[in-house]
């Protein structure tokens, strides 16, 4: 696959209103896309950094796969993004031919209208990783 750069960072809090301080007061970043994603139970805050996000995670339900992670780990890097210019498709295909673990079987939208798709931690180092594309 080709990987133009990481398109963002996504990372678990408990309040995006709470977080947001830290980032745009201390960081002096800019929050420019508050959204919120219904079939992920997530509500997404972005900040440009470069050509870089950084993506605020906040579940917004006890079942949200971020309310699991924020349990288990508490606040902090949940997943990597990385830009594929090729398409997250065929990432998708060959990741699995080379034995990685899926998450998502095909793609689907994410937030900001992107095309997405995320590979196991438990085939990437641990690392949650995710494929998108605009
Ligand atoms: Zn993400």
């Amino acid at each position: 696959m080709k990987i133009s750069h990481i398109e963002h960072l996504g990372i678990a809090v408990n309040s995006i209103e709470e977080s947001l301080p830290f980032y745009e007061d201390v960081l002096g970043l800019k929050c420019y896309n508050i959204e919120t994603v219904e079939d992920q139970k997530v509500k997404t805050a972005f900040l440009k950094v470069g050509d870089t996000k950084i993506e605020l995670l906040e579940p917004t339900s006890p079942d949200s796969p971020i309310a699991k992670f924020l349990e288990k780990k508490g606040p902090g890097v949940h997943h990597v993004a990385y830009s594929i210019q090729d398409g997250v498709q065929n990432a998708l295909v060959e990741a699995e031919s080379k034995g990685v673990r899926l998450i998502d079987k095909a793609p689907r939208k994410g937030a900001e209208g992107l095309t997405i798709a995320f590979l196991h931690p438990k085939s990437t180092e641990g690392v949650l990783t995710e494929l998108c594309e605009k």
